[in-house]
Protein backbone atom coordinates (compact mmCIF):
# COMPACT_ATOMS: atom_id res chain seq x y z
CA UNK A 1 0.00 0.00 0.00
CA UNK A 2 2.92 2.53 0.77
CA UNK A 3 5.05 1.57 -1.69
CA UNK A 4 5.44 3.80 -5.14
CA UNK A 5 5.06 0.73 -7.63
CA UNK A 6 0.85 1.00 -7.46
CA UNK A 7 1.11 4.43 -7.10
CA UNK A 8 1.52 7.11 -10.54
CA UNK A 9 1.48 10.31 -8.12
CA UNK A 10 3.33 11.34 -4.78
CA UNK A 11 1.09 11.66 -1.69
CA UNK A 12 0.58 14.99 -0.22
CA UNK A 13 -1.01 14.50 3.53
CA UNK A 14 -2.87 17.69 4.27
CA UNK A 15 -2.51 18.17 8.59
CA UNK A 16 -5.77 20.55 8.63
CA UNK A 17 -5.38 22.03 5.53
CA UNK A 18 -1.46 22.64 5.62
CA UNK A 19 0.36 20.22 3.04
CA UNK A 20 3.05 17.95 3.45
CA UNK A 21 4.71 16.42 0.50
CA UNK A 22 4.61 16.74 -3.15
CA UNK A 23 5.41 19.80 -4.38
CA UNK A 24 5.27 21.26 -0.69
CA UNK A 25 8.29 21.91 1.64
CA UNK A 26 6.92 21.58 5.36
CA UNK A 27 8.57 23.19 8.42
CA UNK A 28 7.24 21.77 11.68
CA UNK A 29 8.65 23.65 14.95
CA UNK A 30 8.26 23.70 18.65
CA UNK A 31 8.97 22.29 22.02
CA UNK A 32 10.29 19.25 22.65
CA UNK A 33 7.41 18.53 25.51
CA UNK A 34 4.88 20.87 26.28
CA UNK A 35 5.62 22.03 30.13
CA UNK A 36 3.38 25.34 30.63
CA UNK A 37 1.23 27.29 28.77
CA UNK A 38 3.29 30.15 28.71
CA UNK A 39 6.33 28.39 27.65
CA UNK A 40 4.25 26.63 24.78
CA UNK A 41 3.20 29.60 23.23
CA UNK A 42 6.27 31.55 23.19
CA UNK A 43 7.67 28.38 21.47
CA UNK A 44 4.72 28.20 18.88
CA UNK A 45 5.62 32.17 18.67
CA UNK A 46 8.93 30.97 18.09
CA UNK A 47 8.33 28.60 15.32
CA UNK A 48 6.28 31.29 13.78
CA UNK A 49 9.07 33.08 13.53
CA UNK A 50 11.05 30.66 12.01
CA UNK A 51 8.86 30.52 8.87
CA UNK A 52 7.01 26.81 10.42
CA UNK A 53 3.45 26.14 9.98
CA UNK A 54 2.81 23.32 11.88
CA UNK A 55 3.68 23.26 15.79
CA UNK A 56 5.33 19.96 17.71
CA UNK A 57 5.03 19.35 20.98
CA UNK A 58 4.90 16.27 23.46
CA UNK A 59 2.15 15.73 25.90
CA UNK A 60 3.63 12.23 26.38
CA UNK A 61 7.30 11.96 26.38
CA UNK A 62 8.56 8.33 25.87
CA UNK A 63 11.68 8.55 28.29
CA UNK A 64 14.74 6.25 28.66
CA UNK A 65 14.68 6.73 32.18
CA UNK A 66 11.31 6.27 34.05
CA UNK A 67 12.61 9.55 36.41
CA UNK A 68 12.79 11.74 33.83
CA UNK A 69 9.92 14.28 33.00
CA UNK A 70 6.92 11.70 30.99
CA UNK A 71 4.96 14.58 29.65
CA UNK A 72 1.66 16.83 31.00
CA UNK A 73 -0.87 14.56 29.80
CA UNK A 74 -4.02 15.75 28.83
CA UNK A 75 -3.53 19.06 30.68
CA UNK A 76 -0.39 19.18 27.81
CA UNK A 77 -3.32 18.44 24.88
CA UNK A 78 -5.24 21.33 26.23
CA UNK A 79 -2.24 23.30 26.23
CA UNK A 80 -1.90 22.74 22.87
CA UNK A 81 -5.01 23.32 21.52
CA UNK A 82 -5.21 26.48 23.16
CA UNK A 83 -2.01 27.32 22.03
CA UNK A 84 -3.79 26.21 18.23
CA UNK A 85 -7.02 28.52 19.28
CA UNK A 86 -4.14 31.57 19.55
CA UNK A 87 -1.87 30.95 16.53
CA UNK A 88 -3.70 28.96 13.83
CA UNK A 89 -1.06 26.60 14.12
CA UNK A 90 -2.46 22.33 13.85
CA UNK A 91 -0.45 20.49 16.24
CA UNK A 92 1.49 17.41 16.12
CA UNK A 93 1.59 15.72 19.26
CA UNK A 94 3.12 11.94 19.68
CA UNK A 95 0.86 8.85 21.41
CA UNK A 96 2.49 6.80 23.10
CA UNK A 97 -0.01 4.31 24.26
CA UNK A 98 -2.49 2.32 22.07
CA UNK A 99 -5.13 2.73 24.67
CA UNK A 100 -4.51 6.98 25.13
CA UNK A 101 -5.18 6.84 20.89
CA UNK A 102 -8.60 8.34 20.82
CA UNK A 103 -7.97 10.94 23.52
CA UNK A 104 -4.80 12.06 21.92
CA UNK A 105 -6.73 12.40 18.70
CA UNK A 106 -9.27 14.33 19.97
CA UNK A 107 -6.81 16.94 20.37
CA UNK A 108 -4.57 16.58 17.79
CA UNK A 109 -4.57 17.32 13.99
CA UNK A 110 -1.67 14.70 13.53
CA UNK A 111 -0.53 11.74 15.78
CA UNK A 112 3.46 11.13 16.01
CA UNK A 113 4.45 7.34 16.67
CA UNK A 114 7.89 7.69 18.02
CA UNK A 115 11.45 5.82 17.26
CA UNK A 116 10.35 3.81 20.12
CA UNK A 117 7.19 3.12 18.65
CA UNK A 118 7.60 2.23 15.30
CA UNK A 119 7.01 -1.75 15.64
CA UNK A 120 4.46 -1.28 18.38
CA UNK A 121 2.03 -2.78 15.85
CA UNK A 122 -1.32 -2.84 18.28
CA UNK A 123 -0.25 1.05 18.48
CA UNK A 124 0.33 1.55 14.64
CA UNK A 125 -3.40 0.09 13.68
CA UNK A 126 -4.47 2.56 16.44
CA UNK A 127 -3.52 5.19 15.33
CA UNK A 128 -4.55 4.18 11.64
CA UNK A 129 -8.18 3.45 12.84
CA UNK A 130 -8.25 7.42 14.36
CA UNK A 131 -8.79 9.14 11.15
CA UNK A 132 -5.86 11.61 11.42
CA UNK A 133 -2.81 11.92 9.03
CA UNK A 134 0.20 10.50 10.91
CA UNK A 135 3.82 10.90 11.50
CA UNK A 136 5.79 7.97 11.63
CA UNK A 137 9.27 8.62 12.76
CA UNK A 138 11.69 5.89 12.15
CA UNK A 139 12.76 3.02 14.67
CA UNK A 140 16.91 3.78 15.65
CA UNK A 141 17.60 0.48 14.57
CA UNK A 142 14.90 0.08 12.25
CA UNK A 143 15.80 -0.82 8.58
CA UNK A 144 13.94 1.40 6.00
CA UNK A 145 12.64 -1.99 5.23
CA UNK A 146 11.47 -2.28 8.72
CA UNK A 147 9.93 1.61 8.30
CA UNK A 148 8.12 0.71 5.56
CA UNK A 149 6.32 -2.57 7.01
CA UNK A 150 5.43 -0.43 10.21
CA UNK A 151 3.76 2.26 7.54
CA UNK A 152 2.10 -0.72 5.71
CA UNK A 153 0.62 -1.76 9.29
CA UNK A 154 -1.22 1.70 9.12
CA UNK A 155 -1.75 2.07 5.49
CA UNK A 156 -3.76 -1.58 5.97
CA UNK A 157 -6.57 0.29 8.08
CA UNK A 158 -7.63 2.53 5.54
CA UNK A 159 -5.10 5.52 6.14
CA UNK A 160 -2.93 6.66 4.15
CA UNK A 161 -2.11 9.83 5.28
CA UNK A 162 1.53 8.79 6.50
CA UNK A 163 4.50 10.93 6.60
CA UNK A 164 7.67 9.55 7.31
CA UNK A 165 10.36 11.03 9.47
CA UNK A 166 14.05 10.34 9.33
CA UNK A 167 15.30 11.02 13.07
CA UNK A 168 19.39 9.04 13.06
CA UNK A 169 19.93 5.92 13.46
CA UNK A 170 22.39 3.93 15.87
CA UNK A 171 25.69 3.24 15.05
CA UNK A 172 28.97 3.21 16.73
CA UNK A 173 29.70 7.09 16.39
CA UNK A 174 29.14 8.49 19.98
CA UNK A 175 29.83 12.31 18.81
CA UNK A 176 26.21 12.71 17.94
CA UNK A 177 23.29 11.09 19.71
CA UNK A 178 22.30 8.90 16.69
CA UNK A 179 23.65 9.09 13.02
CA UNK A 180 21.60 11.03 10.35
CA UNK A 181 20.54 8.60 7.78
CA UNK A 182 20.54 11.24 4.88
CA UNK A 183 20.68 8.85 2.28
CA UNK A 184 17.48 7.05 4.05
CA UNK A 185 15.36 10.09 2.75
CA UNK A 186 15.98 9.31 -1.58
CA UNK A 187 15.95 5.62 -0.34
CA UNK A 188 12.47 5.54 0.91
CA UNK A 189 10.82 8.11 -1.53
CA UNK A 190 12.38 6.09 -4.38
CA UNK A 191 10.27 3.56 -2.56
CA UNK A 192 7.24 4.86 -1.10
CA UNK A 193 5.17 7.39 -2.48
CA UNK A 194 4.93 8.75 0.95
CA UNK A 195 6.76 12.45 2.25
CA UNK A 196 9.79 11.95 3.99
CA UNK A 197 11.02 14.71 6.07
CA UNK A 198 13.86 15.19 8.83
CA UNK A 199 14.10 15.63 12.63
CA UNK A 200 18.11 17.26 13.05
CA UNK A 201 17.28 17.73 16.54
CA UNK A 202 16.66 14.69 18.02
CA UNK A 203 19.08 12.91 15.28
CA UNK A 204 22.02 15.07 16.26
CA UNK A 205 20.89 15.96 19.62
CA UNK A 206 22.73 19.16 19.85
CA UNK A 207 21.75 22.62 18.68
CA UNK A 208 24.85 23.66 17.11
CA UNK A 209 24.38 20.28 14.50
CA UNK A 210 20.51 21.32 13.60
CA UNK A 211 20.98 23.73 11.34
CA UNK A 212 23.64 21.88 8.90
CA UNK A 213 21.57 18.95 9.59
CA UNK A 214 18.76 20.76 8.00
CA UNK A 215 20.63 22.43 5.28
CA UNK A 216 21.75 18.91 4.48
CA UNK A 217 18.08 17.62 4.49
CA UNK A 218 16.95 20.52 2.29
CA UNK A 219 19.77 19.62 -0.58
CA UNK A 220 18.89 15.97 -0.57
CA UNK A 221 15.43 16.42 -1.14
CA UNK A 222 13.05 15.83 1.81
CA UNK A 223 9.82 16.90 2.24
CA UNK A 224 9.79 18.79 5.35
CA UNK A 225 12.15 19.07 8.64
CA UNK A 226 11.19 18.76 12.02
CA UNK A 227 12.92 20.72 15.00
CA UNK A 228 12.87 21.60 18.26
CA UNK A 229 12.80 25.31 19.85
CA UNK A 230 12.23 26.85 23.50
CA UNK A 231 12.06 30.18 24.80
CA UNK A 232 14.46 28.51 27.53
CA UNK A 233 16.37 25.87 26.56
CA UNK A 234 18.59 25.72 29.92
CA UNK A 235 15.26 25.40 32.28
CA UNK A 236 13.74 22.77 29.21
CA UNK A 237 12.31 19.69 31.38
CA UNK A 238 13.24 17.55 28.05
CA UNK A 239 16.15 18.00 25.22
CA UNK A 240 16.84 21.35 26.06
CA UNK A 241 20.29 21.06 24.45
CA UNK A 242 19.27 20.67 21.48
CA UNK A 243 16.55 23.55 21.04
CA UNK A 244 16.86 26.12 18.82
CA UNK A 245 17.26 29.36 20.52
CA UNK A 246 15.80 32.79 19.05
CA UNK A 247 19.05 33.97 17.14
CA UNK A 248 18.91 31.09 15.37
CA UNK A 249 15.35 31.92 13.82
CA UNK A 250 16.81 34.30 11.22
CA UNK A 251 18.42 31.40 9.91
CA UNK A 252 15.78 28.79 10.20
CA UNK A 253 13.65 31.40 8.57
CA UNK A 254 15.74 31.61 5.33
CA UNK A 255 16.19 28.11 5.37
CA UNK A 256 12.29 27.80 5.02
CA UNK A 257 12.38 30.49 2.79
CA UNK A 258 14.78 28.59 1.01
CA UNK A 259 13.05 25.73 1.16
CA UNK A 260 9.47 27.35 -0.56
CA UNK A 261 11.47 28.33 -3.34
CA UNK A 262 12.77 24.73 -4.00
CA UNK A 263 8.92 23.63 -4.44
C1 LIG B 1 10.11 13.63 19.74
O1 LIG B 1 10.02 14.04 18.57
O2 LIG B 1 9.63 14.26 20.69
C2 LIG B 1 10.81 12.38 20.02
C3 LIG B 1 10.82 11.84 21.24
O3 LIG B 1 11.44 11.89 18.95
P1 LIG B 1 12.04 10.44 18.68
O4 LIG B 1 10.91 9.48 18.83
O5 LIG B 1 12.56 10.53 17.28
O6 LIG B 1 13.13 10.22 19.69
Amino acid sequence: LVSRENHDSRTVVSVRGVPIGGDNMTVIAGPCAVETPEQTLEAARMALAGGASLLRGGAYKPRTSPYAFQGLGEQGLKILADVREETGMPIVTEVVDAADVELVASYADMLQVGTRNMQNFALLQAVGDAGKPVLLKRGMSATIEEWLMAAEYIAQRGNLDIVLCERGIRTFEKATRNTLDISAVPVAQNLSHLPVIVDPSHSGGKRDLVLPLSRAAIAVGADGIIVDVHPTPEEALCDGPQALLEGDLAELRDLSATLATLS
